[in-house]
């Protein structure tokens, strides 16, 4: 296991992959991720993996925008099949109040530039003949959205990690317990081993980030 590294990611889920994956996307070529057990054993493993391109918030959407892009190419640079597919995803209203929550969505949307649809009821059955309209207003459609397998696309982007020979994403690595800042770079502790990281340090324990943030001197650090 290497000792030196520019940039350490401390946990591997789909956040800790995805920051390892675009750091070596970017160009940093000397990124270590550490896992205490294997990659995706934390709470990715439990996402139920829809990707709603709607919402209010215009960041947010952005995010997913970019994430719904990125998960069409992924499959293609590594050869690993998340089971993304693009399904779309039917709202419905049976009051007014919630097609108005519905045209605020839709106003992020179009900014966004995330496609939609308005239905009637009976256009709603059209699509889904198994359903009872009869006190339903509407519907908003995104045509976009769809579903993806969170384990298996946390896979992929550790390959596309170790594929662009910048990301080392190593499984059972041991726990990151503590870290010894210095003034020319860090020394990392798991389990007895030590490592050192002299640029950036990423911290993406997910529901263990407190107990990872105290272990490495960062308490309150934003949850990455
Ligand atoms: C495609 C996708 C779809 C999603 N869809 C939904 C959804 O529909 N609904 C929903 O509610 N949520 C969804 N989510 C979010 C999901 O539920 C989680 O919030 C998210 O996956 C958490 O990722 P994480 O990497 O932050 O944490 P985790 O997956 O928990 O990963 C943290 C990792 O850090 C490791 N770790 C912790 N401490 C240390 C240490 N000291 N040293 C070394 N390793 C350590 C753990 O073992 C763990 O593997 C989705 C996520 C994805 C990727």
């Amino acid at each position: 296991m290497k000792t030196h590294v520019k940039a350490l990611v401390v946990g591997g889920g789909a956040v800790g992959t995805s920051i390892a994956y675009h750091l070596a996307k970017a160009g940093w070529d000397d990124v270590m991720l550490v896992e205490r057990d294997e990659l995706t054993s934390g709470s990715t493993w439990h996402a139920a993996g829809l990707l709603p391109l709607f919402n209010m918030s215009y960041a947010t959407t952005h995010i997913h925008k970019y994430s719904v892009d990125f998960y069409k190419s992924l499959e293609a640079e590594t050869g690993l099949n998340a089971g993304f597919a693009v399904v779309g995803n039917l709202r419905m209203a049976q009051t007014d109040a919630r097609m108005d929550e519905f045209k605020l969505y839709a106003s992020t949307a179009e900014t966004c530039d995330v496609s939609y649809e308005w239905l009637t009821p009976d256009e709603i059955k059209s699509r889904w003949p198994l359903i009872r309209t009869d006190d339903l207003k509407g519907a908003i459609y995104h045509t976009e959205d769809g579903y993806i397998n969170p384990a298996d696309v946390t896979q992929a982007m550790a390959k596309g990690a170790r594929q662009r020979r910048g990301g080392d994403c190593a499984q059972d690595a041991g726990r990151c317990l503590s870290l010894d800042r210095q003034p020319l770079g860090s020394h990392l502790h798991q389990d007895g081993r030590a490592g050192r990281q002299s640029g950036g340090l990423g911290r993406a324990g997910g529901d263990h980030r407190r107990a990872c943030g105290d272990g490495i001197g960062q308490p309150r650090a934003a949850h990455c």
